[in-house]
């Protein structure tokens, strides 16, 4: 596509428009004239296939002087002049609005800290200043003030601890993560857990010398429980020696696939101070499970979900994903009327979402259509409420179906500190195990990242390598 811009150089935000909304246009024939006037305003023309479509925008108040903040309004407007053209010409009016982010809720916390958190206010400004839909935006408040109350418990030096266990008993068909079948890597497990120790060891020491305060303890993957339970318990044991969790909030350990889930390993979750676990069906329908390759029934998610319930005193997640191959919004209702029914604290929604590096991407995606998946989260917003959940987390993936979002929702006093301050980057971030990503925040909002290996192999290889690359990241040149 040809693009001409006037009066701009905003030809980052104007791309990405265009590969958000119409990504065949962007990638074919056509023309896009994008301009903008300093006095406020932007304009988009767009030309294909014999037709043209025109996107206007306006600043409701003055251009800042500032020059940075003068630069965001600048592409807001362009992008915003861009999408409007594009969804004339597409006829499409995708849930979220112009917003391409990730995090749609750090938009709304600002304006929320700006205007009193008056929370109709941003409702309003989100759908006025950006084509936010109403639902989303409510939502996006809602996921704003949860982040708020989060801050507010925060101090300078404090942090949340992220521990990775890259491997699951199977591998599913929709999954993009680095994640190692047991079935495959069994000789890897030992050898990582080792290495997994000594890297705790050498990250409490660095805690301790830089005065960090853990506030919340959260194992994801992967599926943590795919270890055994001694596995289990020495490397919580391991943690709980070496980190000092006198201020620590929360405990969570992902118990993902309800096949690994055993009382032996429940009872060292307990023993080792956990208090969240999440059990993750996906879908409550055998026939989706087996399309989606998860290789477990129904049947052992409530014999999981019981065991965990009749063994420790736990808040219980568990994960729902709306567009799944074979599923329908008929049957993901009845999921989510299944999942209620077991009464856990909190129930995560996702949309699917087609990634690199998942078997899904070269499967038949039928049912996958946005319709359906919108029908889907309507569902959802409406049964959740009912049980008594509200949303407290959001975030968005690229490529998802019909551009929808991952919406975690909970009862009240139950909301997941770490997801929250994890998704919405309110303090530091330290990761431990295989691609752990750890991010120093620092005041004014700069982040300082660095990565683990990826693959189990070379972590293990890398361990004290990683623990020094995290030093630098605390203790070196800002
Ligand atoms: S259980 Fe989760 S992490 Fe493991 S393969 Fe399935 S989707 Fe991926």
């Amino acid at each position: 596509m040809e693009i001409n811009l006037t009066g701009h150089d905003c030809r980052y935000a104007v791309e990405q428009a265009m590969l958000s909304f119409l990504p065949e246009l962007f990638a074919g024939e056509g023309k896009l004239e994008s301009r903008f006037s300093e006095e406020g305003s932007a304009e988009a023309l767009l030309t294909a296939g014999g037709r043209t479509t025109i996107g206007c925008a306006e600043a409701s108040a003055p251009l800042p002087e500032e020059p940075l903040l003068r630069e965001r309004e600048k592409q807001k407007l362009v992008k915003l002049s861009v999408y409007r053209a594009a969804t004339a010409f597409s006829g499409v009016q995708p849930p979220w609005g112009s917003l391409t982010g990730v995090r749609p809720g750090k938009l709304a916390a600002r304006r929320l800290r700006e205007n009193g958190r008056n929370r109709a206010d941003a409702i309003r400004w989100l759908e006025s200043e950006y084509d936010v839909t109403p639902k989303r935006a409510e939502l996006c408040a809602d996921a704003a003030l949860a982040g708020l109350r989060v801050t507010e418990q925060l101090a300078e030096k404090d942090i949340i601890l992220y521990v990775g266990i890259p491997f699951c008993p199977t591998r599913c068909a929709y999954c993009s993560f680095v994640s190692h079948s047991v079935e495959k890597s069994l000789k890897l497990v030992e050898p990582y857990v080792e290495a997994l120790q000594r890297e705790i060891r050498g990250a409490a020491a660095l805690c301790r010398d830089a005065g960090l305060r853990v506030r919340a303890v959260y194992w994801g993957g992967g599926t943590p429980t795919t270890l055994s339970a001694e596995q289990l318990r020495s490397t919580i044991g391991c943690l709980s020696e070496a980190f000092d969790f006198s201020a620590n909030l929360e405990y969570t350990v992902e118990a993902g696939r309800p096949d690994t889930i055993t009382k032996e390993k429940l009872l060292a979750l307990r023993d080792g101070g956990v208090t969240r676990i999440s059990i993750n069906p996906q879908t409550m329908q055998d026939r989706v499970l087996q399309a989606i390759g998860r290789r477990h029934t129904v049947q052992q998610i409530y014999d999981g979900y019981a065991l965990a319930r009749d063994t420790m005193d736990t808040q219980i997640n568990m994960d729902l994903i709306a567009g799944l191959p074979e599923d329908s919004r008929a049957d993901f209702r009845r999921s989510l009327e299944a999942v209620l029914a077991l009464d856990p604290e909190n129930v995560t929604v996702h949309t699917l979402t087609k990634k690199r590096g998942a078997d899904l991407n070269s499967m038949e995606l039928e049912g996958l259509d946005g319709d359906t998946v919108g029908g889907m989260l309507d569902d959802s917003f409406l049964l959740l409420p009912q049980a008594g959940h509200r949303p407290y987390y959001l975030y968005r993936q690229k490529f998802s179906a019909g551009g929808y979002e991952n919406v975690g929702w909970a009862k009240p006093d139950t909301d997941c500190f770490y997801n929250v301050a994890m998704m919405e980057e309110l303090c530091t971030v330290l990761s431990l195990g295989a691609g752990g990503a750890t991010k120093r925040m620092l005041p004014g909002g700069k982040i300082l990242r660095c990565f683990n290996k990826k693959y189990p192999y070379e972590y293990i290889a890398a361990v004290d390598a990683s623990l020094e690359e995290k030093r630098a990241l605390f203790f070196g040149e800002k």
